[in-house]
């Protein structure tokens, strides 16, 4: 079996499940109380919280743990609406490919008043900072654009952003779930604001990730109870967990630029070998893209067909993102760089981890170019197209 659905979730890695399992069976008092028991898990806590912070450059009191990258998402959006109403600044800034997490927050917020302009993200899958800049406007109180997209790689100019917001006095939010543990990041550096992080991306376990917020900024809760967080994110820490999560985290910074290497190495030979099928284009920039991130549409087929085939073929993929298969209505991050319905419905996605191997690559290769045809054997759609009833738009 080969698993190419990383941006889904990953294995979790066996550092994070020992370290799960040690502190479960030997830390499992409660962090908030103040016998030995619990003062050792606030101990592991708080080394949780330094390590985490020290990864992206911030100050341990700036992060706060969430159950994921979904409530850390929620709880930024929220929280910076929050801020602006207070001061009759309700438009918020961002893009049309973001996750859902984001997308439908904004949602919410435009039913009670707030004012949404999504910039363009181009053919290429890439924001243009001078756009998001000139978007803004005197009651822009928020701009919120992914690190890396989770359906086809394409990595942001984070800091460019990061700078025209702080220039224009803009509070300015990235969701990192995709890029965390794949590409450095410097929260000083890159001018961000608030960052969105989420375990399970990264070998670690699933409900558990962080809120980067940068010191001053007033969260508001998502969640009512105790004092726990800063008072910011009431409910028992999930303390295994995110012991887990840092362990998982640091692991992927010991060798991040060798492992880097040595995985887009294999994404570029799957790119290349994919583009040899004819009818098909990459989604998004060939280069400015995460490193096991391979996205293709292929004209006349279903992605959904593609999917099970390969799956019977023992290949794990994914074909738009996990929370659309389900439903008929093709990515829209696809739609959003611009593919057209039928185009978009022919899509796969291929996210690839260190521990995939070249044979596995040629495979994947091999096995894509099989089904495709296949497909397109019996597809009414390639017939047409063939028969030049309908023009190829690939
Ligand atoms: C997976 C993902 C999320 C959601 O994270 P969860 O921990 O599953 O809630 C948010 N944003 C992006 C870009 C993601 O890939």
């Amino acid at each position: 079996m080969i698993y190419a659905d990383n941006a889904a979730t990953t294995k979790m890695s066996e550092a994070a499940i020992n370290r799960m399992v040690e502190v479960a069976k030997e830390n499992y008092g409660n962090p908030s109380s103040l016998y030995v028991f619990g003062q050792k898990a606030k101990e592991i806590l708080e080394q949780a919280r330094a390590d985490v912070a020290g990864i992206i450059n911030a100050a341990p009191r700036e992060i706060i743990f969430t159950s994921g990258g979904s409530e850390a998402d929620n709880q930024a959006i929220l929280s910076a609406a929050e801020i602006g109403k207070k001061k009759g600044k309700m438009h918020i800034i961002s893009s049309a490919f973001e996750h859902h997490a984001v997308l439908h927050t904004l949602e919410k917020l435009k039913k009670s008043g707030f004012e949404i302009t999504l910039v363009d993200v181009h053919e290429d899958g890439i924001v243009r900072p001078g756009e998001v800049e000139a978007a803004i406007r005197e009651d822009t109180c928020l701009v919120t654009i992914m690190y890396a997209n989770n359906e086809i790689g394409t990595i942001q100019p984070i800091k460019e952003i990061g700078a025209v917001c702080r220039k224009h006095g803009v509070l300015f939010h990235t969701d990192a779930v995709q890029a965390i543990a794949h590409l450095h990041i410097d929260v000083e550096d890159q001018n961000i604001d608030m960052l969105s992080a989420s375990a399970h991306k990264f070998h670690g376990p699933k409900g558990v990730g962080f809120l980067y917020v940068k010191k001053g900024i007033l969260l508001t809760n998502l969640i009512e109870g105790g004092a726990q967080e800063r008072g910011k994110r009431a409910g028992t820490e999930n303390v295994p967990g995110i012991a887990a999560m840092a362990t998982a985290l640091c692991d992927a910074y010991k060798d991040l630029d060798a492992r880097n290497a040595s995985i887009q190495k294999k994404r570029d030979r799957l790119i290349e070998g994919l583009g040899k099928i004819e009818h098909s284009a990459l989604n998004g920039d060939a280069t400015c893209r995460l490193p096991g991130n391979v996205n293709y549409c292929f004209e006349g087929i279903e992605g959904e067909s593609l999917l099970l085939l390969l799956d019977d073929k023992g290949i794990a993929a994914s074909s738009g993102s996990a929370c659309t298969s389900g439903s008929l209505d093709p990515s829209h991050v696809l739609l959003a760089i611009g593919r057209v319905h039928d185009v978009a419905h022919g899509s796969l996605r291929l996210s690839i981890d260190e521990s995939i191997t070249d044979e596995d690559v040629e495979y994947m290769i091999t096995a894509t170019k099989d089904v495709v045809e296949y497909l397109r054997g019996f597809s009414p759609v390639w017939r047409d197209l063939v028969a030049g009833k309908k023009q190829f738009i690939l």
